[in-house]
């Protein structure tokens, strides 16, 4: 597999094969096989890690590999490449794994607001915590 970074907007602080301890919210885009549910701006995963982005891209061919359902079949299918270009600089990294899933629903929120199918979490589901 050939893989390529665009802009890099990566974690700074993560080494190759080294997490620096925070936690990282990432945007994969997919292949849209199906003409039929194709999105003209593009198909994202929106996921969070503790792991270097790139180990957890590893994950779902190794770790996650006997996994028939949920989103590592679908990442080994049809994943094209990083989309780090559309993770804001403020949610690349976070402190606490609350805070990285908070950044990480409002980002793929953003993301179909912005007109992208989008697979990943909703800012609804997330919000158990009362304002
Ligand atoms: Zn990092």
């Amino acid at each position: 597999m050939v893989m390529k970074m665009e802009e890099g907007k990566e974690c700074g602080d993560c080494k190759e094969g080294e997490p620096c301890g925070k936690y990282h919210v990432y945007v994969l885009e997919l292949n849209q096989d199906d003409e039929k549910t194709r999105n003209e701006k593009g198909y994202l995963y929106v996921g969070m890690t503790g792991k270097t982005i790139w180990q957890r891209l590893e994950d779902n061919w190794t770790k996650y590999g006997n996994r028939t359902s949920g989103a590592p079949p679908l990442i080994r299918r049809s994943f094209m490449r990083f989309r780090m270009d559309l993770v804001p600089p403020s949610a690349v990294s976070s402190l606490t794994r609350e805070e990285a899933e908070r950044r990480e629903a409002v980002l793929a929120d953003d993301l179909r607001e912005e007109g992208f199918r989008v697979k990943g979490p909703r800012v609804r589901e997330n919000s158990r915590i009362a304002m």
